[in-house]
């Protein structure tokens, strides 16, 4: 049967609604969306040519204030793998406490085959279509797979030209200078490395003395590199998608994992060029190794439904803490042999929750149209990524739960209660 993320996110809510003895009407409410909008966007291009191709957008849940969550650039993007994203960063936005809600959305296309002017046509179309519904006070947008500041800004600018003013917390991601906040970029890998550090102090596990294997190349997966070998640990594996050959690799070397050399031989749809790597001594070897290494710490940041029942047997046998990077890498029926093997989770939207974070702050400081500096940023990113992580590790010890179902007790009872004080939803 085929991978159905949004069926996951459900039965990973069901499961806790009954730890939580959640209330008919709660379930009812936060098990879907509460708006969601699929539409074709017909773009006309290079060469004259005109294609259409499917947008979403889902609002998951707005109890605790605008819904919030990037837009996927993603080849057989599907509404179900946009409802599953939008229901985890409902739970996102809760477990670290600010005042925003969940939603995601998606352009069914594969930027290998668009040039830069169809991607600012999609991304004006987009907007067209979902203009009254979008906004700095309903949804915000922020950039997701494959899409970065300059996508957010044509969306902005479109924006604006339709509504007439300017209105820079209508999305965040947006490049420094033009309303965007430094920091951002690196805010995603940086929280997961931030809350694996918080992890290994409460666990007892000197991060210097650590190996750990990240799935992954791209924006989150390379700024979880470097703040973790900034922090001295040793980085043997990472991963990339390979287009020509319509599938992963890994790329290994025991002496260690140089990102900046790696960088260099990455093109911009994030692939590394085995033939310079192999040059350079690293081993490439296929997209599931990196599970199977022989270290300390996994960090899956690429993709959702990564270590799944056909996967989660490889994982290597000296594995302490995986740090979920991505959004949804891990299945329910991977989890119960985690949790069998007593492996430290910190899930996946706790865990990168640095991304949304760093933008609710790039939205305060658009509204107060007052810019802070990059160490002012990162040390408030520090300190709610930190508490967010104490908070969920102190719910999984006091009730005894898995670290995934204690960050849903908090986030869901947060959003709950926002609800039921609405009169959305009965206790
Ligand atoms: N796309 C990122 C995520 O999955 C960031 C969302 C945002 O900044 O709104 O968390």
């Amino acid at each position: 049967m085929a991978f159905n993320p949004f069926e996951m996110a459900q039965k990973q809510f069901d499961r806790v609604a009954d730890q939580l003895n959640l209330s008919s009407s709660i379930r009812a409410l936060l098990r879907e969306p509460m708006r969601e909008y699929a539409f074709t966007l017909p773009i006309r291009m290079d060469d004259g040519s005109m294609r259409v191709f499917k947008g979403y957008r889902v609002q998951h849940n707005d109890g605790r204030g605008p819904c919030k969550g990037g837009i996927r650039f993603a080849p057989n993007e599907t509404i179900d793998t946009v409802r599953a994203l939008a229901t985890w960063m409902t739970w996102k936005c809760a477990v670290v406490d600010i005042p925003l809600g969940g939603g995601k959305g998606g352009i069914d296309c594969d930027t290998h085959e668009l040039s830069m002017t169809e991607q600012e046509r999609l991304c004006r179309a987009w907007v067209r279509a979902l203009s009254s519904e979008v906004g700095p006070v309903q949804d915000v947008p922020a950039p997701d797979m494959n899409t970065r500041g300059y996508h957010m800004i044509w969306m902005l600018d479109e924006y604006e030209a339709i509504h007439r003013g300017k209105f820079p917390g209508f999305i965040t991601g947006k490049p420094v200078g033009s309303g965007g906040s430094l920091g951002r970029t690196e805010a995603t890998g940086y929280g997961v490395i931030c809350t694996l550090n918080e992890a290994c102090k409460t666990l007892g596990i000197d991060i210097t003395k650590t190996r750990a294997s990240i799935q992954g190349f791209g924006n989150v997966a390379y700024y979880a590199c470097e703040r973790y070998l900034k922090l001295g640990g040793k980085l043997i594996c990472v991963s990339c998608w390979d287009n020509a050959d319509k599938k992963s690799y890994c790329f290994k070397r025991e002496s260690g994992v140089d990102i900046v050399e790696l960088k260099k031989i990455t093109n911009e749809h994030g692939e590394i060029d085995k033939v310079a790597a192999k040059g350079l001594g690293y081993e490439i070897l296929p997209g599931d190794a990196w599970l199977e290494q022989d270290v300390d710490i996994l960090v899956p940041a690429a993709l959702e439904n990564q270590i799944n029942a056909e996967t989660v047997n490889k994982i290597g046998k000296n594995v302490k803490i995986i740090a979920e990077g991505a959004n949804g890498p891990t299945t329910p029926e991977a989890d119960e042999v985690i949790k069998a093997r007593g492996i430290y989770v910190i899930p996946d939207f706790l865990c990168n929750a640095g991304g949304v974070t760093c933008s609710y702050f790039e939205q305060v400081q658009c509204n107060m149209n007052y810019f802070w500096e990059k160490d002012e940023v990162l040390s408030k990113l520090d300190q709610k990524m930190s508490a967010a992580y104490h908070a969920v590790h102190q719910m999984h010890v006091d009730k005894g739960v898995y670290m995934r179902d204690a960050a849903y007790m908090i986030a869901i009872d947060r959003v709950a209660k926002a609800c039921v004080a609405r009169g959305w939803a009965m206790n």
